[in-house]
């Protein structure tokens, strides 16, 4: 019988990510091929370094397609999808505007107008050509440049879980950054600490209590430098190219998949919450949780985890039933 009162903590960086990994049981040499399958991805799907397999695409924009692997292409066909929802906030060819910004790589100045308006040119997702024949990408204008940072991790998150199911783990959890997956349950479930936004690290809103599911959240606080009192952070308007202005701080998705929890995070800053639970009505799988700038913890709906208030700044506004 699996002991679950006794947790195995593996950590590592990769992503430019804190990367947890969960085990009941001591196994370091899973640790590492969990951490080995991780690194594998990543190194197809950076923009954080001048090769892999999205660079190639990159470095061909207005030349010629470039055939890729099953899985950047599956990806970069998943990304598209997400960004040609009507009115989408999520866009895969935002890659030049985040490259500009360079937030949270240390960027701190707001790039003039001109730059923003001629690098939102370079941004259409429909010029992203895909060939379903060969599985090539094909980037129609020169400048073009796709970036997974928005899904890739999500993706991973599920790959990892299906690694250690195929492993015979039965229970487990995988943190990439914030994108959390998890296998089984545990005695009591998984309790997911949801973070304080912009308060110093361990500070939480509240616990979710989850079994089977992946909760993904993403936040304003994460990344983002400050400019004459207004903040300006990592997920960016693609209508406007400036960082999308709202009343979140942040969104966490509960969802099956870690794939449907990163681009809904995405899809959902770019609605706001009313939008957001209006379009959420129509999908019973995924649910949100919304912490606002004005201190209010809003559910959508509460089906598939137990949230718990921890912290009495915030209200908490929706049923927890
Ligand atoms: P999310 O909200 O899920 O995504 C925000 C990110 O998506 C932004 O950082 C930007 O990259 C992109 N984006 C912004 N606006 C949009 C939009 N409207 N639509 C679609 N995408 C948008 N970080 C490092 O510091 N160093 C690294 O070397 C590094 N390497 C990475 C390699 C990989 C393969 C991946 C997936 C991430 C890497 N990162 C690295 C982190 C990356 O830069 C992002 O910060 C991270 O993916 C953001 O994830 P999130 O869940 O916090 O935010
Ligand atoms: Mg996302």
């Amino acid at each position: 019988m699996l002991d679950t009162t006794r947790v195995y903590s593996y950590s590592a960086v990769l992503m430019g990510s804190p990367i947890l990994l969960k085990l009941f049981v001591s196994d370091e040499a899973l640790a590492s091929r969990v951490f080995r399958l991780i690194k594998h991805y990543e190194d197809l799907f950076t923009v954080n370094r001048a090769q892999s397999q999205v660079m190639d695409i990159n470095h061909a924009a207005g030349q010629h397609p470039v055939r890729v692997s099953s899985p950047v292409y599956a990806l970069i066909k998943c990304a598209k999808a997400a960004s040609m929802l009507p009115n989408s906030a999520f866009n895969l060819a935002i890659g030049p505007l985040v490259k500009r910004w360079r937030i949270g790589f240390r960027g701190d100045s707001v790039p003039p107008g001109e730059d923003i308006a001629h690098l939102l040119t370079l941004t259409d997702p429909l010029q992203v050509v895909l060939n379903d024949a060969d599985e090539s990408v094909y980037l129609a204008l020169p400048g073009m440049e796709i970036d997974l940072g928005a899904i890739a991790k999500g993706y991973i998150a599920d790959r990892v879980r299906d690694y250690l199911r195929k492993e015979g783990v039965e229970q487990g959890l995988i943190n990439l950054g914030g994108n959390v997956q998890t296998l089984g349950t545990p005695a009591g479930n998984w309790s997911i600490g949801l973070k304080k936004p912009f308060s110093q690290a361990g500070a939480m809103v509240g616990t979710l209590e989850i079994a089977h599911k992946s909760v993904v959240t993403s936040g304003v606080y994460e990344r983002y430098f400050e400019q004459n009192g207004q903040i300006y952070h990592h997920i960016l308007d693609p209508h406007t190219g400036y960082p999308l202005d709202n009343e979140l701080d942040s969104v966490t998705i509960v969802s099956a998949d870690s794939i449907d929890g990163d681009i809904w995070t995405t899809l959902m800053y770019g609605m706001g919450v009313e939008k957001a639970c209006a379009a959420l009505r129509a999908r019973p799988d995924i649910e949100a949780i919304f912490v606002t700038k004005s201190k209010e913890v809003i559910l959508s709906s509460s089906h598939h985890y137990r949230f718990t208030l921890l912290d009495n700044d915030y209200q908490l506004i929706g049923s927890t039933a």
